[in-house]
């Protein structure tokens, strides 16, 4: 007997049929002798519904209200999840963020979770009930509602599976696993048995909606068993993110290649280049509470710098607007930015171990004439920055130049 911790995704649970579905799956966990605890999202599309509806009355929502919008989609599919449950004679309880209680730091609509109160959940357990749990929220100190971010079931799931010391934390979804890209972008992707931990949280990082990074951060801090795994079929291992790397495999150069769209470039001309200009300019944008990603600085002539960085599209506006506001004091000649760019990025760890992986990148971009605006790499990853028309050819260009498609 173990303990396991299921996560049904958006489509797994977007219909009355498919949580009946679910509620089948874990029925048949508990038959096999498992004590289940399960996360669930918010019917698909409800979240988007939400958003829209709450920016149709501010541009900028007020994050403790948004918050509490946000928070209801998940709220009504445990109940129903705890309905269909009951209904095929399965003991279920439902539990929202804070009923639980998964704490969390006060930052609006990225909390991190902080600690988790496991005591109502095992007592549950103890009576032989499937527990289900609303992702994506938590309560802050104060005792507000808070949403863990987009994708932020995932990340419940992982946090709730450490804290319950879970044998494994099984994520299903609408794919059977982690794919070397996207498949819906590219139909020649192939699922991966495994991926390896340092591999997938870049993979996360780099925009890949699969896991969401922070679900993949717990499960590296606490060693937690993770597996993605396809909700709409039967049967199947999925993908299992792994800690340890096989000394004896061959590995790809190249494993896998993520892109994000939620990128925007933001650029502050003709700055005076002296100390602290940096850390005025980034730190101001840090206590706007907006992570900052790719930058670059150019030391131009007559001792003027120009600025160039990448935030999440979402904060682009507010970023905007607090660089305006700032440009008089920094003495900046602009203050200026495209939020129609993306992020396009290959990952493996067989890089460490080959130069010449980023010029082959470069070149296999050049050949079909898309521009790179920014460059970033590290050890095992290398991004660039493009417009955001580019995005899917550049992805099939790259799954192609590293030998990642399918044989056919
Ligand atoms: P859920 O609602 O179950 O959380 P998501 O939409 O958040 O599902 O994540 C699953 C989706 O992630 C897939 O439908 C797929 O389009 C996308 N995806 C992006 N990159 C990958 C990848 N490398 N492997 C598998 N799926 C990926
Ligand atoms: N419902 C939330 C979202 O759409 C959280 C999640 O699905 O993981 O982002
Ligand atoms: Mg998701």
């Amino acid at each position: 007997m173990a303990l396991i911790v299921q996560k049904y995704g958006g489509t797994s649970v977007g219909s009355v049929e498919r949580i009946k579905n679910v509620a089948k799956r874990v029925a048949k966990a508990r038959a096999e002798g498992h004590d289940v605890v399960v996360v669930v999202s918010a019917m698909s599309g409800e979240t988007n519904r939400l958003v829209a509806l709450a920016q149709e009355i501010q541009e900028i929502p007020d994050p403790r209200e948004f918050d509490v919008i946000l928070s209801t989609g998940e709220q009504v599919t445990i109940g129903l999840l705890a309905m269909a449950l009951k209904s095929i004679g399965v003991e279920a309880k439902s539990y929202t963020g804070w009923q639980v209680a998964l704490k969390t730091d006060n930052a609006h609509t990225k909390a991190r979770i902080e600690d988790i109160d496991d005591a109502k959940m095992r007592a549950d357990l103890q009576d032989g009930k499937v527990v289900i749990v609303a992702g994506f929220q938590g309560v802050s100190g104060n005792g507000d509602i808070t949403t863990l971010g987009r994708g932020g079931s995932d990340t419940s799931a992982v946090a709730l599976a450490a804290a319950l010391k879970a044998d494994e934390c099984q994520i299903y979804t609408d794919v059977d696993g982690v794919y070397t890209t996207d498949p819906r972008v590219v139909p020649e992707a192939r699922r991966m048995e495994t991926v390896t931990f340092d591999e997938m949280l870049e993979l996360a990082s780099l925009g890949s909606k699969v896991l969401q990074i922070r679900s993949v951060e717990f499960a590296g801090k606490y060693k937690v068993r993770l597996r993605v795994l396809s909700s709409l079929t039967e049967g199947g291992d999925g993908t299992l993110i792994t800690f340890e790397e096989d000394p004896n495999m061959e590995r790809a150069i190249v494993s896998g290649i993520a892109f994000d769209k939620n990128q925007a470039r933001i650029n502050v001309r003709g700055v005076p280049d002296k100390p602290g200009i940096a850390y005025q300019i980034l730190g101001t944008v840090a206590d706007a509470n907006i992570e900052v990603d790719m930058i670059i600085q150019n030391v131009g002539t007559e001792g003027t710098t120009d600025f160039s960085f990448t935030v999440p599209r979402n904060d682009y506006k507010k970023a905007l607007e607090v660089l305006q506001a700032l440009q008089h004091t920094i003495g900046a000649q602009e203050v200026s930015g495209d939020d129609t760019v993306c992020k396009v990025s290959i990952v493996g760890l067989g890089m460490r171990s080959h130069v010449g992986v980023a010029s082959k990148m470069f070149r296999a971009l050049a050949a079909d004439s898309i521009n790179i605006q920014m460059i970033s790499t590290s050890e095992i990853k290398v991004s660039v920055l493009i417009d955001e028309k580019y995005m899917e050819l550049a992805t099939r260009v790259l799954h192609k130049e590293f030998g990642l498609d399918a044989a056919k």
